[in-house]
C-alpha cells in the first residue's frame, strides 16, 4: 500500500472553515429550515453551520462508500433508510468534503424522492475538484490536488490505519520488531504528520487487542495484519 499525501486539520481549522462556510451561505441569500448532516464524517461541521448560521433543526443520514472486492467497484449506500416529511422545507445537506462526491449525490437523491424538501442544497468545508463527479452549491475550500485530509474526528480510525500499512510494509523486508519510539518516527516520516503521544498509543492499544501486535519482552511484534 502506497504511502499517501495527508494533510493535518485541527479542531481550530475546522471551526474557522466551518465558519467560513457558513457566510458564504448568508450572503448567497440562501436561509435553510433544516440542515442535514451526512455521516458521519458531516457531523461537526453541520453543528458548527447550525451555530454559525443560528438554525435549530438538524437531522443526519448515513450514506457510506463500500468496495465490492470481487468487481473492484466502488458504490455508495444509504446505510440505515427512513422517511421523514420535509414538505416546504429549504434543505441544506453539510459533509466534510466532497472527494469522488458519488455519496453525497446518493444521500441528495435519496432526501429528494423520500423526504420532499423544496430544495435541498450541498455544503462542505472542501471541494476536491480534481476528483468530484460535481461541484458543491457552497464549499470553504478549493482543492487541487488530491491528499487525505486527517480530519480531527478519525484521529484514532487514521492512524491506526496508517500503523497496518507501515507494519505490513515494513514486514516485507523483514522488520517486525518495533519500540514505540521507532513506531512514532516511522509514521512521521511515512506520512509526515504528527498526531500526538496519546492517539499514538491509543492506537497501538488497538493494534494489540486485534491480535496485530503483540507485546514481548518491552517490544511490539507485528503477528500481521488481520
Ligand atoms: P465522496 O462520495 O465525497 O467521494 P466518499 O464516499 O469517498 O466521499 O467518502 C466519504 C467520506 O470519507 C467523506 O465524507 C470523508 O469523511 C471521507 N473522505 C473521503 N475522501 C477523503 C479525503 N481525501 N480526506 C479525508 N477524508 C475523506
Amino acid at each position: 500500500m502506497a504511502r499517501v499525501k495527508t494533510t493535518l486539520v485541527s479542531w481550530e481549522d475546522v471551526v474557522r472553515w466551518s465558519r467560513g462556510l457558513a457566510s458564504k451561505i448568508k450572503a448567497s441569500g440562501y436561509m435553510p429550515d433544516v440542515i442535514i448532516a451526512v455521516a458521519r464524517g458531516g457531523y461537526v461541521p453541520a453543528r458548527l453551520v447550525c451555530d454559525f448560521l443560528t438554525i435549530n433543526n438538524l437531522v443526519s443520514i448515513q450514506s457510506q462508500h463500500w468496495t465490492e472486492a470481487a468487481k473492484a467497484e466502488e458504490r455508495a449506500i444509504i446505510k440505515y433508510p427512513y422517511k421523514i416529511d420535509l414538505s416546504d422545507s429549504k434543505a441544506l445537506l453539510v459533509d466534510d468534503i466532497v472527494d469522488t462526491g458519488e455519496s453525497l449525490l446518493l444521500a441528495k437523491n435519496y432526501i429528494q424522492k423520500n423526504w420532499n424538501p423544496s430544495e435541498v442544497r450541498i455544503a462542505v468545508l472542501q471541494w476536491i475538484s480534481s476528483a468530484a463527479k460535481f461541484r458543491p452549491d457552497y464549499y470553504f475550500m478549493e482543492v487541487k490536488e488530491w491528499v487525505w485530509f486527517q480530519y480531527p474526528w478519525t484521529r484514532l480510525e487514521d492512524t491506526y490505519q496508517f500503523f497496518k500499512r507501515i507494519l505490513s510494509e515494513e514486514s516485507k523486508y523483514g522488520k517486525v520488531e518495533w519500540d514505540f519510539n521507532g513506531l512514532v518516527k516511522k509514521f512521521v516520516e511515512w506520512y509526515e504528520l504528527d498526531v500526538g503521544e496519546e492517539y499514538f498509543k491509543d492506537a497501538i492499544g488497538l493494534l494489540m487487542e486485534d491480535g496485530i501486535l503483540r507485546k514481548e519482552n518491552g517490544k511490539y511484534v507485528y503477528l500481521g495484519s488481520k
